[in-house]
């Protein structure tokens, strides 16, 4: 069984397609995380519709150049996490980018944001689901000043330093199909071990022009397999396990 940990299942136009072409190749649960503030809503509708869809809730980072009040929308954000803290099996997706987001006027706002993501996250006891594309150091100074559960790095291409130390911390890394051609997304198949490795689609984002699915994370297990010389039977059970092991709720 295949597990898309990290997928905007909420955004694709026609889901029904999605996610039967999921089933017909093993894909028997899919992690649905939030990003827009307007996105909860829809994603706790879509996991009431579809019973291999899982709701996870947070803001996302890129959030700030997209809504200009999402501060202001805050507090109603965290009372629905708040309010369905029972169905949700992770916070996310959440953190800081400092890559797409250029104006650094927006930075100290994802910092508010993320901080406010975070302490939620250790008072409900969940998992998070971070992004941390190009602020890898300032998200791996914050963590430690949190009590979570267990936490997640999301399609990992950062520095090679701030991989080891999410290394030594016992972090999860799920992986993309971006693994087809990044370097740095294979740079941290090789380096984390497999038993803190676990799969994600990110879908609908695009990789090499076609829209990403959960489907696609049967290939990404083949590509994943070989690098790390196991076979696909073998790692689909430890990446299996490793799922149990950090998002328990969705079991
Ligand atoms: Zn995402």
């Amino acid at each position: 069984m295949l597990i898309d940990i990290h997928c905007h299942a909420n955004l694709y136009l026609v889901i029904d397609e999605v996610i039967n072409e999921a089933k017909s190749v093993g894909v028997q649960k899919i992690i649905s995380v939030g990003m827009s503030v307007l996105s909860q809503k829809r994603i706790l509708e879509i996991s009431n519709i579809y019973d291999i869809i899982y709701p996870a809730l947070g803001i996302h980072p890129e959030e700030v150049k997209m809504n200009k009040d999402v501060e202001g929308q805050l507090d109603s954000v965290v009372d629905m996490i708040r309010k369905n803290k029972e169905n949700i099996c992770a916070v996310g997706e959440i953190g800081l980018d400092h890559h797409f987001v250029k104006e650094k006027e927006l930075y100290p706002i994802q910092k508010r944001i993320f901080e406010k993501m975070l302490s939620l996250a250790q008072e409900l006891e969940l998992p998070v689901n971070l992004h941390t594309k190009g602020a890898e150091k300032i998200v791996f100074d914050m963590l430690p000043s949190y009590k979570i559960p267990n936490v997640n790095l999301h399609w990992y291409s950062g520095p090679e330093k701030f991989l080891n130390v999410g290394i030594d911390r016992g972090y999860f890394f799920s992986i993309t199909p971006a693994i087809s051609y990044s370097p740095a997304v294979k740079n941290t198949v090789l380096k984390v071990d497999k038993q803190h490795l676990l799969l994600e689609s990110d879908g609908p984002v695009k990789y090499s022009g076609k829209i990403g699915t959960p489907a696609m994370i049967r290939d990404v297990l083949k590509i994943v397999s070989k690098y790390k010389e196991i076979s696909t039977e073998e790692l689909e059970n430890q990446i299996y396990e490793n799922t149990k092991i950090i998002f328990p709720k969705i079991f």
